[in-house]
């Protein structure tokens, strides 16, 4: 890092930023278009975050990736040309690289460095970062765009050191690649990772065993050359376009319907379904609105996956294992994927189910489970993340009077807005718990909290404010808000890692906000126009302004009348409603 590079000097820098994936790249090019002085700390050697690190075969984005690009800059939207409809990892890694030699991002960015404690000092209204070498850093605010799976989960397994073979996580492949010709592998999980990976490493490998505990839904990509009608289409008007894209409640277009599945004639749904199918990727999602909060329309786009993998799948006993069965369609975030199914009708697959086995362990030979023992040469660990809070818990963060954001967050994260927690002033974080973020466009989501927090801070400093904190009752109403949002839904039914359920011990709690970015963003936008609402806004001693409340709700959309009463008895049920 050159001109700007951080230290202990006695003036703190503007903003320290953590992590340069895409949001620690476009805050860091966007704070300095705005003048202010801010620097990034990354722990790898270079840019791109999940692109960086997740380079196992298959890897690629499952939203088109001409709406999972950004849309800040003109220039480089128009200079930029996609391959394929879902880039695979490199080309994503290739466009991170661009971007961060186009604006010049490296200069300002300290690789191989994690931060390990930021501490927030109240007398001098600045943080004091550690990281893993050099010196502390001082800065008045502290963005964490550290990501929301950007930790692999502490997953071990009893003997895995005593096995003679290789092991190779997902989430940190090997930068060289993985060569698995003529090898026995084995891989654990059947995530988005494994679905993507598996159809690749059973082409290499002399044979690949799949070990799966909870099977996935996953759609088909139909990947391709982006068709020329798509390209036109968004060439004509890409500003219009990533509006719209904006403009939904998952921050991609997926013609979302007002329509009742429960209200539909069966062969109507079943032409839309497959319609929908052959288009690929989430465009199922938004075929009905009621599949979202009613079982019964739900288990009609499961009945149709569950058709659609006994179609793919050969043997129907393989079929059945690999159809879900313990949560409704869409609750966990769905796959896409490249042949994944039919892969299992490959001689050199085959698939272990470890509910009926449990999985004991490794030994020197390979995995033992209950019921026998697998030799391998290789075993791949697909084991996922500690989504959302792992790499905002892993740092040593203290806030005001020393309070630990572990023990903030024991029962779970709470923020206001997803942007900001309670007793921590002046610490943004980017797409936080308590944001869209996962079950949108990251990259959508990215840029709407990227440019709320750049605009904040602009306002802060015309006015020589010092600090900006989030109150404790905007806090716990953003939380009721957020809790609001996403009991009418099937969401919480899943043992998801929205949920926190993949990680031992975490607090049980659904983590992004479920309410739309769409809805997310006008909410944000009221609250800085009115001032920064629910914040209070300090000068070194002087409190400017206090605002405590949160009032800045949208009014409800209209309930359709089929689903209101689902709705309203979730939310009595979960004390969010008076009980009649
Ligand atoms: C395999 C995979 C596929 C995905 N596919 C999609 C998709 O199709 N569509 C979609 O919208 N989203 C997808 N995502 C989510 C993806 O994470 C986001 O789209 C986006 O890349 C997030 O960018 P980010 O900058 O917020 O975080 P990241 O890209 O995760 O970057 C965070 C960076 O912070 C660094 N960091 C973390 N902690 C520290 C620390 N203490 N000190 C220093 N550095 C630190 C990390 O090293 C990392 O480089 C996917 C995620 C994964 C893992």
């Amino acid at each position: 890092m050159a001109t700007s590079s951080p230290s202990t000097s006695a003036q703190p820098i503007d903003a320290l930023i953590v992590g340069a994936g895409f949001a620690g790249m476009y805050m860091l090019h966007k704070l300095r278009g705005l003048g202010l002085n801010a620097a990034v700390v990354e722990s790898g050697s270079g840019v791109g975050g999940t692109w960086y690190w997740n380079r196992y075969p298959g890897a690629r984005v499952d939203i088109q990736s001409l709406e999972y690009s950004f849309g800040f800059d003109e220039e480089l939207e128009k200079e930029w040309r996609w391959s394929e409809r879902y880039a695979p990892q490199p080309e994503l890694l290739r466009y991170a690289e661009h971007v961060a030699d186009r604006f010049d991002l490296k200069r300002d960015i300290r690789f191989n460095t994690r931060v390990t404690a930021a501490h927030w000092d109240d007398a001098a209204q600045v943080w004091t970062v550690q990281t893993e070498k050099g010196p502390a850093v001082r800065c008045r605010h502290l963005i964490l765009a550290t990501g929301c799976l950007s930790i692999p989960t502490d997953v071990t397994f009893p003997g895995i050191d005593t096995f003679k073979g290789d092991v190779y996580r997902t989430s940190r492949w090997p930068h060289e690649g993985v060569d698995f010709s003529g090898k026995r592998v084995g891989i654990i999980g059947t995530g988005s990772s494994a679905i993507q990976s598996i159809p690749i490493i059973a082409g290499q490998a002399e044979h690949l065993t799949v070990f799966q505990r909870t099977p996935n839904y996953s759609m088909p990509a139909h990947n391709g050359p982006i068709p020329d009608a798509d390209f036109e289409a968004w060439s004509k008007d890409p500003r219009g376009y990533r509006a719209a894209s904006r403009d939904t409640v998952g921050g991609f277009q997926n013609e979302a319907s007002d329509a009742m599945a429960t209200e539909t004639a069966p062969e109507e749904i079943r032409a839309e379904l497959e319609r929908r199918w052959a288009w690929g990727g989430f465009r199922i999602l938004g075929a009905y609105a009621d599949t979202s909060i009613d079982p019964q329309a739900n288990r009609i786009i499961q009945e149709f996956v569950a058709e659609k993998i006994r179609e793919q799948v050969k043997d129907p006993a393989v079929a059945d294992l690999l159809t879900p069965k313990d949560h409704p369609f869409g609750t966990k975030r769905p796959c896409v994927d490249t042949g994944y199914y039919a892969t299992f009708n490959r001689p050199n697959v085959s698939l272990v189910d470890l509910r009926a086995e449990p999985l004991a362990g490794f030994n020197a030979e390979g995995i033992k489970t209950t019921a026998r023992e697998y030799a391998f040469d290789a075993v791949v660990l697909a084991t996922g993340f500690d989504a959302m809070t792992g790499a905002i818990e892993r740092i040593d963060l203290r806030g005001r009077g020393g309070r630990q954001i572990k023990d903030h967050w024991a029962e779970g994260p709470r923020t206001y807005l997803g942007l900001m927690v309670a007793g921590f002033p002046n610490l943004f974080t980017i797409t936080g718990p308590g944001s869209p973020s996962v079950l949108t466009n990251m990259i959508n989501s990215i840029e709407q909290h990227v440019e709320w927090v750049a605009d904040c801070l602009v306002a802060l400093k015309q006015r020589q404010q010092t600090s900006i904190e989030a109150s404790e009752e905007a806090e716990a109403a953003w939380c009721r808000h957020s809790a609001e949002a996403v009991t009418p839904s099937l969401l919480p039914q899943a043992n998801s890692w929205y949920m926190g359920a993949n990680v031992p011990g975490k607090p049980r709690m659904f983590m992004p906000y479920a309410g739309g970015l769409n809805k997310y963003t006008e909410i944000c936008r009221q609250v800085a126009a009115k001032d920064y609402e629910g914040f209070m806004i300090r000068q070194g001693e002087r409190v400017l302004s206090e605002s405590r409340v949160f009032t800045s709700l949208p009014e409800p959309g209209e309930i359709p009348e089929k689903l209101a009463p689902i709705i309203m008895e979730r939310l009595m049920a979960a004390g969010l409603l008076p009980a009649e």
